[in-house]
């Protein structure tokens, strides 16, 4: 059946492939019960049950899934040679079977659903334990697990009113942690627990089978918990089945002072350092590691005091990497010096440490290059440009403002307002507001807020804290477990030993690559990526895989350095129009260029533009340094250059008025006659060059001067023009003509013969895809497909309107993504298709690429690869991930 899967150690019935049916962690432990590891034997109730009892109820569970389980308790017992207490059972000499219930789904979800340890204790049970002369301090210890557990997941008893009772424990005996609590008074502590259930109007409930049937129905409930539905949201999880439920005999990191919890990385996730790495905390059951509660101790320590269990959990890592071929995380415990493992997964890591881990396996020839490719994806390739502080860190102005230092858990430099709730974070944030979210320690429901935050701080927990998890999965700096916070009140905190007061909207920087908390509100900045040897070896081996050249989307001599920097091979697109943008200026010049009514001012104003562009081209083709750089005359949807009606009649005008010498009324009635009703299918791309071709010769000229003089002082250039929105021959040959015209005259002013100066077409609209045949013939020397316009005037979906409809879409299933993100593979593509046959049947050789949005989208990518294309260009900070997908495509 897809029911019930068992494991116990060297036996299984499921593998590490079955994700889907038995989760990460159900297929997790079956897997290391086949590889013979020491898992504490158990059975996995599958997700598919999970789906069932959403569809079903309750009443699927009570009935038909029931006997299995009695079934697979049974058969557990057997294995475990150990029984589930029942009444009148008496205990010689050997511990009741005691259960753990974990959830698991097919996707990682840390700390997002619920957990019940230490199951089958009861007051009899507890009662016969101490009879039989078990450790009451053990005993009493783990039933107050059991009913805090029990009282949360199955309850729904508020967690902390148990955690006010701990505490209050720890003050009446004078001590700080719970492992110091003496037996007497955590017998104490179950008596009030089970107060704590009277006060709620519920009573503990006595019967171990009875309790693992709530316990299987809480974890499937849990699977649609608020806040595991919004954690699924955040991380694009869909399609999943549930969660299976693992059940598991109970071994104990609390039995005794040579027992103890921890949770390991087999390397650096931080880093990528091929050393274990992880934490652990003596006499402990595995929740209070991840849960932070207390500040655990370095694994590096465990050798000294548990040195055979140290050398065991090394074997086991190594073990577990060659079979994953993968970096884990690896939850154990050792019980009076034994090891035992509980769970593995895949290990969420920075994107420093993904680049490390896999050319370092690649390299130790655990996992073939391939593979390493496939290891690291798009989102850690992006955060290896993880942001930095300005200042220098090495810097008095930067150690002076230190105030506290905690653990580096999850790199990068963050700054923002101090908020100490989730719900706090979230409203900052939706008003544009930065902030770091300061807590004790995280818990699943600060979720929210943890994604708006630009980064975390929590008092407690270690660098396998749940905050360090979450932050490190995202890529967000965090700094742990900073004993140095003093929480004053639940508004304001001070640091360590000063008295300065910190209260909710101070302003504080984190770096989280140090741990250090600093009182300065430091200007942060993408980190450089040309230090970092491993990612050098990585890009080469992308480079060496991929089948199609990245080049980059670039306006300003800024964007194309950092564009050749991230690699780029080329610049595929220079948006002109763009360039009139960035200051108020260029503006008003452009401005003034397309009010103007006659000759004269329209060529004081292309005077002005020619200037601006002349120096822009320059730096660009300099930035480029001789490889290709694409130039695209000018494509203006007019309405981005003119201010709305409303606008104009607020103030807009008179401002114009004063800069281009027209009155208000001119410039009112000539914005009145330019306005369209259709503004993307109006005047713009060659259109506008055509109707006023004194435009498109200035940005020619400007562009050939700037490659002319920049060849003549010995800068190599490469410069190519476009010519964009082409919809028949003729507008082709148009500008075309042009183009030679302005390289002709330039020759004889510069007295040289023409350089070098390639011109192709856009195709951005059905009609040019399907005649580029044609044009190829015409004589365009290369192709982009301008994929945004394409999108646009394939499916009739307005570019500037869509957002209207297309959320709708997707959400109705109407489409699966939107196609402005990700390139319809269908029909837009097979257009795609059909224009590079056409242009090839005339000449095969002819240069064709991409160069809408979709060039920077990895799925677009993939489809893109299987095109006949030659280069994708995208924005320069989707340069490095773009290469990587194209090296995916290949693999
Ligand atoms: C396109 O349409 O894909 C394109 C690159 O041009 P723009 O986005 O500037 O219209
Ligand atoms: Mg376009």
């Amino acid at each position: 059946s897809t029911a019930i899967f068992h494991f116990e150690r060297g036996c299984a019935y499921g593998t590490k492939e079955m994700k889907d049916l038995l989760g990460s962690k159900g297929s997790g432990l079956a897997e290391m019960a086949l590889l013979g590891l020491n898992v504490p034997a158990g059975f996995t109730i599958s997700a598919a049950c999970n789906e069932r009892f959403a569809a079903r109820g309750s009443t699927y569970v009570q009935s038909e899934l029931w006997p299995d389980v009695l079934e697979a308790v049974s058969s557990l017992e057997r294995t475990a040679k150990r029984t589930v207490f029942r009444s009148g059972c008496s205990l010689v000499g050997r511990a009741p079977l005691l259960l753990s219930v974990r959830s698991g789904a097919a996707a990682s979800m840390p700390g997002m659903m619920d957990t019940v340890l230490n199951l089958g204790l009861s007051d009899a049970c507890v009662a016969a334990c101490v009879e039989a002369g078990f450790d009451e301090r053990w005993v009493y210890d783990s039933y107050r697990r059991l009913l805090a557990m029990f009282g949360d997941v199955v309850e729904g008893i508020p967690k902390m009113d148990f955690e006010v009772a701990l505490s209050q424990a720890r003050s009446a005996n004078e001590v700080r942690f719970d492992s110091e609590l003496p037996a007497e008074a955590l017998k104490k502590l179950c008596d009030e627990y089970k107060d704590i259930y009277v006060k709620h109007g519920k009573t503990f409930e006595q019967d171990p089978m009875n309790q693992l049937s709530k316990s299987i129905l809480a974890v499937f409930s849990s699977w649609n918990n608020p806040r595991a539905v919004e954690y699924r949201d955040i991380n694009r999880l869909s399609g999943l089945l549930g969660t299976a439920v693992n059940v598991q005999q109970m071994v104990f990191g609390n039995f005794n002072d040579n027992s103890g919890s921890g949770v390991c990385f087999s390397r650096n996730p931080a880093d990528g350092t091929d050393k274990v790495y992880g934490e652990f905390l003596q006499k402990a059951q595995g929740e209070d590691v991840v849960s932070g509660v207390r500040t655990p101790m370095m694994i590096s320590d465990l050798a000294g005091t548990q040195a055979s269990a140290a050398e065991e959990l090394n074997e086991v890592c190594k073990e577990l990497e060659k079979d994953y071929k993968d970096m884990m995380d690896i939850e154990w415990t050792i019980e009076d010096g034994n090891l035992y493992i509980l769970q593995c997964r895949v290990g969420k890591r920075t994107g420093t440490a993904a680049v490390r881990i896999a050319t370092e396996m690649a390299a130790e020839g655990i996992i073939t290059r391939d593979e390493a490719l496939m290891q690291v994806n798009a989102k850690q390739i992006e955060q290896v440009l993880h942001p930095v502080f300005v200042i220098d860190e090495t810097s008095a102005e930067y150690s002076g403002k230190i105030v506290a230092k905690g653990k580096p858990a999850s790199p990068g430099a963050a700054v923002g307002a101090i908020c100490f709730s989730a719900k706090e974070a979230k409203e900052m944030k939706a008003k544009g507001t930065p902030v770091i979210l300061v807590r004790e320690e995280t818990c699943a429901d600060d979720i929210g807020g943890m994604f708006a935050a630009e980064g975390i701080l929590t008092a407690r927990g270690g660098m396998t804290s749940h905050a360090a998890v979450v932050a490190r999965g995202w890529g967000k700096p965090c700094v742990s477990g900073c004993g140095d916070i003093v929480f004053k009140n639940d508004r304001e905190i001070r640091f360590g030993s000063s008295d300065k007061t910190f209260r909710s909207g101070n302003v504080i920087s984190i770096n989280g690559t140090t741990g250090e908390v600093l009182n300065a509100s430091f200007p942060v900045a993408p980190s450089t990526i040309e230090t970092f040897l491993p990612l050098k070896t990585f890009m080469q081996w992308v480079d060496q895989k991929r089948g199609i050249e990245i080049r980059a989307n670039a306006d300003t001599p800024e964007d194309a350095d950092a564009a050749i920097r991230n690699g780029a091979s080329g610049i595929g697109l220079v948006r002109t129009e763009h360039m009139f943008f960035s200051t108020t200026d260029r503006v008003h010049a452009i401005r003034e260029f397309i009010m103007a009514q006659d000759e004269t001012s329209s060529t004081i104003a292309l005077e002005k533009l020619e200037k601006y562009h002349y120096e822009d081209f320059r730096g660009i083709l300099k930035a480029a340094a001789g490889r290709k750089v694409t130039v695209r005359l000018i494509d203006p949807p007019l309405h981005e250059f003119l201010p709305s009606e409303k606008q104009l009649r607020e103030g807009g005008a008179q401002e114009m008025s004063r800069y281009i010498g027209k009155s208000t009324h001119d410039i009112m009635e000539i914005a009145e006659n330019m306005r369209e009703h259709n503004p993307m299918l109006g005047l713009r791309g060659c259109r506008l060059g055509i109707l006023r071709p004194s435009m498109s010769k200035m940005q020619v000229r400007a562009f050939a001067q700037a490659a002319i003089d920049l060849t003549s002082e010995g800068f190599p250039v490469t410069p190519s023009i476009m010519v964009p929105l082409v919809s028949t021959v003729d507008e082709f040959h148009n500008q075309r003509d042009l183009v030679w015209g302005v390289m002709k005259e330039l020759a004889k002013e510069n007295q040289q013969p023409p350089i070098r100066m390639e011109i192709g077409a856009m195709i951005e609209t059905p009609r040019c895809a399907l005649i580029a045949g044609d044009l190829a013939r015409a004589g365009a020397s290369f192709f982009s497909f301008g994929t945004n316009d394409l999108t646009q005037m394939t499916y009739g979906f307005s570019r500037d309107d869509s957002d209207a409809f297309i959320k709708p879409y997707i959400a109705k299933g109407l489409l699966r993504d939107d196609p402005f993100v990700t390139l319809d593979p269908v029909a837009v593509a097979e257009l795609m298709d059909i224009a590079i046959h056409r242009a090839r049947d005339i000449r095969n050789d002819i240069e064709v690429g991409v160069c809408g949005e979709h060039g920077g989208d990895p799925a677009s990518l993939r489809t893109i690869d299987a095109l006949d294309v030659d280069y994708a260009s995208c924005s320069p900070s989707r340069v490095l991930v773009a290469r990587l997908a194209a090296a995916q495509a290949a693999c």
